[in-house]
């Protein structure tokens, strides 16, 4: 082969970029101080039974932070699970809807579940689709039990708000995965509020948690103890009965646990969920405002009031996202690629709550400067 020049990568200079680099939308930023929770526990919790004191006391204590944080009415339960969101949502088709769903698929992770409910056992869910990149309201159809849409459709970067719908008996059921812990919302307007903790939670996968009403409690135990087959790892039942217990079903990943505890307990100290809320919309705001600004970049989605202040999705217009991803990337700065599925030349970044504000504003200083030297 003959000898060439490598490509050479850009180097951003070293005073534009910012003081943390990971941008992603999930696996998130893990802080430095989750890191050092870790390591205070990590003979005390890591490596010991999940059946015993210290790790329940430590369940006990994820739970009360997250009803805290999430603003939990009197009566909601916080219950939690292996296996993330995904399995949350084959859970529900076995041990959440009655008869029939209907869901709001305006991205992949509304249409996944869609998708989990088209069960044997269930009559084909009723599905309310919108473009990517916006959104639509949900009806009321007569013979439906649980409504489900996302609070923040993460592969496009689409907020939806937590109302619940007007159907007397029906559940209202929010995807909050990467919502939680970023958007303020009104925890009485849902029966269930389900998320994982790898986003704005900054913790690693593998758990779900969700907020749950009396009335999502009732539809638990109904079907738990009916004669509807439910596989254990599944069941809804068993996870309500093991989180009343401080435990799960099966063995937890401690550590996803531990830096979950103490993401929960810094955002309750710096001003819980209103604070969060306030600081993403603060960093997602710089980038709507630049992108809008900029001739070779616009934000995806259309109308303001559908954009996301967690997940900011932007297309560029005459310059290659792919390209800029890349040498952000080679500089450190990761994760700024679009979701796979949805093709579009794009960045997409997570201003989760832990993301410093400055940050952002770095990255905007290193995306323009990459820009400019290969226009
Ligand atoms: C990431 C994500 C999921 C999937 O979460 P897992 O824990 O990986 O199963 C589901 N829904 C939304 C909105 C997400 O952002």
């Amino acid at each position: 082969m003959p000898v060439t020049d490598a490509p050479r990568t850009l180097e951003i200079p070293a005073a534009l970029l910012p003081a943390d680099g990971r941008f992603g939308c999930g696996p998130s930023r893990v802080r430095d101080a989750q890191i050092e929770a870790l390591v205070a526990v990590s003979r005390t919790v890591l490596g010991t039974s999940h059946r015993q004191r210290p790790v329940k006391a430590l369940v006990g204590s994820v739970k009360q932070h997250l009803a805290t944080l999430l603003g939990a009415p009197d009566g909601y339960e916080v219950v939690l699970g292996n296996g993330g969101s995904t399995a949350f949502w084959d859970a529900a088709a076995f041990g959440l809807i009655e008869h029939r769903s209907a869901h709001g698929t305006w991205g992949e992770f509304g249409s996944k579940f869609a998708k989990a409910a088209r069960a044997p056992w269930l009559a084909a869910p009723a599905v309310t689709e919108a473009p990517a990149g916006s959104r639509a309201d949900l009806e009321v159809v007569d013979d439906v039990d649980v409504y489900a849409w996302p609070h923040n459709e993460t592969s496009t970067g689409v907020a939806a708000p937590v109302r619940r719908i007007a159907a007397p008996g029906a559940l209202t059921v929010i995807d909050a995965t990467s919502a939680a812990g970023g958007i303020a919302f009104d925890a009485a307007e849902a029966d269930v509020y389900y998320f994982a903790p790898q986003k704005n939670l900054g913790s690693d996968g593998g758990l779900w948690a969700a907020l749950v009403s009396p009335a999502a409690v009732e539809r638990i135990e109904r079907i738990a103890a009916s004669d509807r087959y439910v596989p254990e790892f599944l069941s809804l039942g068993a996870a309500l009965e093991n989180s009343r217990l401080d435990q799960t079903l099966n063995t937890p990943a401690l550590s996803t646990l531990v830096l979950l505890e103490s993401q929960l307990q810094w955002m309750n100290e710096q001003g819980g969920l209103a604070w969060a809320a306030e600081r993403a919309a603060t960093s997602s705001g710089l980038l709507y405002d630049w992108a809008e600004r900029v001739d070779y970049a616009t934000p995806f989605v259309a109308d303001p009031a559908h954009r996301s202040p967690v997940v900011v999705t932007i297309d560029f217009d005459g310059v290659d996202a792919a390209a800029i991803a890349k040498t952000l990337r080679a500089n450190g700065v990761v994760d700024t690629e679009p979701y796979r599925k949805l093709g579009r030349n794009q960045l997409r970044i997570g201003t989760f709550a832990s993301v410093d504000p400055a940050d952002v504003a770095a990255l905007i200083a290193c995306i323009e400067h990459v820009v400019a030297a290969t226009r």
